[in-house]
């Protein structure tokens, strides 16, 4: 029987997340925790644990057929294989830094500077378009301290909150680009015998990608209320309705998006909608 194989990182920032993410989508495997890989029970899906920086590589050879891994390294990398989907963690940013205290204001300040980096090709890419020459220096780990110990004058690092930039006392001039974790495909394993199997994995990742975004939403209003509410709430195209027992009284039962949900709710208070019931979604597979 066919397995696909999926590499995530086995320790560092996306490592919880991934995990995570995955037991949300109904696949089962044992602790990871000292081991290279776990066999899923209910999936024919093996999940290596690996360096991410390896991942690109074991995905566009073949080694694996999937990888979960930031953005950054498939714009740094380059590596011949294909995005499937946008997975919504592990949000963060290539951002140019300067120290804190220096007269560094923007972009041209750092003409023919020295940029310390774990990303040398894209922020070399990112400079040469914008038409200003600036010199390269790589370095694997606590870029951040680069300035401090005079390798560099300017850092480009990514970020997510920005304290470990504040931390080091170093102020951000400008975002390169925003990166999020990524589901990656070797570009055979898509088209070949497991093609079927990817895309029921892929089935399970949007259903809870997509529950993501939405909230299962109860409200006890009046039945003359229906007309508003649908103004309000555009999402409230068929709506599940329940007569309550009290005349005219009903339960309205819909799904709303999660970012607009405080706006809406606010409304609908206005426009008699007595209680709100706000619940949780865990997939939604349309
Ligand atoms: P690390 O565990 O530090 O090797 O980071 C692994 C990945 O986490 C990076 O390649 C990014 O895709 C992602 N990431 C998310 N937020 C950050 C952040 N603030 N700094 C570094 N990496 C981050």
């Amino acid at each position: 029987m066919e397995v696909i194989k999926l590499a995530i990182q086995k320790e560092g920032r996306l490592t919880d997340e991934t995990l995570d993410f995955l037991r949300k989508s109904g696949l089962e495997f044992g602790n990871y925790k000292q081991k290279l890989f776990s066999i899923c029970h209910n999936f024919p899906l093996e999940i290596l644990y690996v360096r991410d920086d390896d991942i690109p590589d074991y995905v566009a050879s073949g080694t694996v057929d999937l990888g979960i891994l930031g953005q950054n390294l498939l714009y740094e990398e380059r590596p011949k294989v294909k995005k499937l989907l946008n997975l919504r963690f592990g949000f963060c940013s290539l951002t140019v830094a300067v120290p804190k205290e220096s007269n560094y204001k923007n972009l041209e300040d750092l003409k023919g500077k020295t940029i310390a980096t774990t990303y040398p090709k894209s922020t070399l890419k990112f400079f040469k378009k914008i038409g200003i020459p600036i010199k390269i220096v790589r370095i694997s780990g606590s870029v951040e301290i680069a300035p401090t110990l005079g390798i560099s004058e300017s850092i480009a690092d990514l970020t997510s909150t920005g304290s470990t930039l504040a931390l080091n006392e170093l102020r951000p001039i400008a975002k390169i680009y925003d990166s999020e974790a990524v589901l990656i495909a070797n570009k055979k394993s898509i088209t070949g015998n497991k093609k079927t199997l990817i895309e029921n994995l892929v089935i399970r990742f949007k259903g809870v990608l997509s529950a993501k975004n939405y909230k299962y939403v109860i409200m006890e209003t009046t039945d003359k209320a229906i007309p508003r509410l649908r103004k309000i709430t555009p999402e409230l195209k068929s709506p599940i309705i329940f007569p309550l027992e009290k005349a005219g009284r009903i339960l309205i039962q819909t799904l709303l998006k999660e970012d607009s949900l405080w706006k809406i709710i606010e409304k609908l208070k206005e426009t008699g909608v007595f209680k709100i019931i706000v619940l949780p979604v865990e997939k939604i597979v349309t």
